[in-house]
């Protein structure tokens, strides 16, 4: 190991929406941060994600950093829901604007992290070996960014070009004349194939579980409407304060069930037509909690695509039963169940014929074999712990955090950990950002750790270690706040249950942001009681 002797106040891994948020603050502070970054440019999951289609599903304008009103004022988005590359160059333009890449170093992959209890101080290491120190340590590793392939026999053996869609290469790819595969059908895979359809060879979409997939409504932002947004910045973001998931779409407080089938029939109907996510997150509230509730939706769901598709056959298979609306990640879409007309598009149902093998040139299922020029994996992610897994954290008494966190995580407000001083883990497990408008959910927890680390600075306190207590009952809070919810039983990435041997386990937080925003409020207001500071 080289030690480069670089000292910092703080190391940031990772430079996507959340660290390069966090830089910019820590900076403002007067303190010194240095950001590893694995990637060559900013941006982190809007970096790696460039597959055809990639776009958000949240309003661009709701999805944007709020903390300057001068980015708010001078950056223009041209559509409703934003394309990839436009993002990409939204986060190279803050990034320019607030001069934070003199402060990155790019392409380093960061290997380990060890605490030392005499100095107290981190030391983070990179893969080419090399160390630095710092007082506090931030991840900001993003909960989407560990992409998983499952381990299908012979997947070496596949003489063609195969990647998964978080890794789809810088150089353009022409696909006119090429036949493709695609593993997955979750929103990932929604929007590629839809893209990708409109100029293919020949495509085949090999689907496990059918999803709910809901009109997106993306629409190119005009000239007033622009202007009106730029007005109503401040409201649209005092709305996502408020509600549950910090979208602009804030549950029915009724419950599906009180109101007449007509009536219920309105607001489904009303809620489909419009824009994102409101059909999930506009919806009656108990449609996560209530079976019968959600049975209505999912009934109503199911009749919207079928509606799209004319072959019943296939429109069954398209139709989800195992599980229930919304209580899986809710893909949007854009044409994606007309793709199924067309004659060069195929979908094989792996509940009827398994995938066997990839072989030399394909994929042969147990009743088929399918030659390809390329393969997708769109076969998502070890989500929320993934990324810790791939850097060796190691806390007081060389404790490591992927041992600790084995069974599931156990945290304090997401951001914390037992064991683990001056270490703050944006968007960590039992953290609402995981379930979250995700740069809302960032935004307040960089500025949660950006007050503390002053607050510590400032009370020349060394050393900040969440109390076991605190950790308990905030673990035991995370867990409550989905006892209730059908999404614990329905298998999905939330959980845990797309990764064969992860241990099933709740792995965000469901008690919503208000609640969320409320508790870490009250621990800084009230001295940060809930851990041991030293000095
Ligand atoms: P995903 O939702 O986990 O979907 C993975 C797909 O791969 C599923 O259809 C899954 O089938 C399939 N799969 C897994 N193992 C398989 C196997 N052994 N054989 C065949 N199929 C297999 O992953 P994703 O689509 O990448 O999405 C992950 C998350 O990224 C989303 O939930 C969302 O939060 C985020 N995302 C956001 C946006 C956006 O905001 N714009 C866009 C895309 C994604 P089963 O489900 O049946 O196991």
């Amino acid at each position: 190991m080289a030690n480069s002797g670089m000292k910092y106040d703080a190391v940031i891994i990772g430079a996507g929406i959340s660290g390069m948020y966090q830089l910019y603050r820590l900076k403002n502070l007067g303190l010194s941060v240095k950001v590893f970054e694995a990637g060559s440019d900013v941006g982190g999951t809007w970096y790696w994600n460039r597959y055809p289609g990639c776009r958000f599903d949240s309003e661009s304008y709701s999805y944007c950093y709020s903390f300057s009103e001068e980015v708010l004022d001078e950056w223009s988005w041209s559509e409703h829901f934003s394309a990839q590359p436009e993002t990409l160059k939204y986060l190279q333009y803050v990034a320019e604007k607030f001069d934070l890449k003199k402060d990155i170093q790019f392409n380093t992959r960061i290997a380990s992290a060890s605490f030392d209890v005499n100095s107290c101080k981190w030391t983070t290491i990179s893969v080419d070996g090399t160390a630095v120190t710092s007082d506090f340590l931030i991840t900001a590793i993003g909960a989407l960014s560990s992409p998983y392939i499952p381990d299908f026999c012979g997947r070496e053996s596949f003489k063609g070009d195969s990647w998964h869609t978080s890794q789809w290469p810088k150089r353009d790819i022409d696909l006119s004349d090429k036949k493709v595969g695609v593993i997955g059908t979750g929103a990932t895979a929604v929007q590629l194939i839809t893209e990708i359809a409109k100029d293919i060879g020949n495509l085949t979409v090999f689907q496990l579980k059918p999803e709910y997939c809901v009109p997106l409504g993306n629409r190119p932002i005009d000239e007033n409407t622009q202007r009106d947004i730029k007005k109503n910045y401040a409201s649209y973001f005092e709305k996502c304060k408020n509600t549950w998931g910090s979208f602009l779409h804030g549950f029915d407080e009724r419950s599906a069930l009180e109101v007449s089938p007509e009536e219920r029939e309105e607001l489904f109907e009303k809620l489909w037509a419009e824009p994102g996510f409101a059909l999930w997150l506009a919806n009656f509230h108990d449609i996560f909690s209530n079976r019968e509730a959600n049975d209505l939706v999912s009934d109503f769901v199911r009749k919207k695509i079928k509606e799209q598709i004319d072959d019943p056959v296939l429109a069954e298979k398209l139709c989800p039963t195992d599980h229930g609306f919304g209580l899986r990640r809710v893909p949007m879409e854009s044409g994606y169940y007309k793709v199924y007309g067309q004659d060069n598009v195929t979908l094989v149902d792996l509940n009827e014929t398994p995938i066997e093998k990839i072989t030399e040139t394909g994929i042969k299922t147990r009743a088929e074999s399918f030659d390809f020029d390329l393969i997708i994996y769109a076969t998502g992610f070890d989500a929320v712990t993934g990324a810790f897994k791939h850097i060796d954290i190691s806390g007081e008494g060389g404790q490591k955090l992927k041992d600790k966190w084995v069974d599931g995580p156990s945290t304090y407000l997401g951001l914390t950990s037992t064991g683990f001083p001056n270490l703050f883990t944006l968007v960590g497990p039992h953290n609402a950002a995981t379930f979250c408008n995700i740069p809302r959910c960032i935004e307040q927890n960089v500025e949660w750790v950006t007050d503390c680390i002053k607050y510590l600075k400032d009370n020349k306190f060394i050393k900040i270690s969440a109390k076991l207590s605190s950790e308990k009952s905030w673990t035991e809070h995370v867990y409550d706040s989905v006892a209730d919810s059908l999404i614990l039983e329905t298998d999905s990435w939330f959980v845990g249950a797309n990764i064969p041997g992860k241990k099933r386990t709740f792995l965000q937080y469901a008690g919503g942001n208000p609640l969320y925003r409320e508790k870490c409020d009250e621990e800084a207001s009230g001295g940060y009681k809930g851990f041991l500071l030293e000095r």
